[in-house]
């Protein structure tokens, strides 16, 4: 039996894509960890995906990277 030629493009991709899901994982668990000893509010921009804080905590806040007006990821 053949091996598929498209499973050589297949399984390393979904490998790939594994390992980055895991490291934005490991990133969020970081960040909302780091936000915890600190009294400051996490946003994540909902265009550019940038992850930024505020020191006070405001119903919106401008992305730093594109402008983009975004709420609090967590309370
Ligand atoms: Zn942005």
């Amino acid at each position: 039996m053949p091996v598929e030629p498209l499973s050589f493009i297949v399984i390393p991709l979904t490998l790939a894509l594994g390992v980055l899901l895991a490291l934005a994982a490991a990133y969020d668990f970081v960040v909302f960890r780091r936000r915890k000893s600190k009294n400051e509010s996490v946003y994540r921009c909902r265009d550019c995906r940038h992850i930024y804080t505020e020191l006070h905590r405001t119903p919106l806040a401008r992305c730093p990277k594109c402008g983009r007006q975004n709420e609090p990821v967590r309370e």
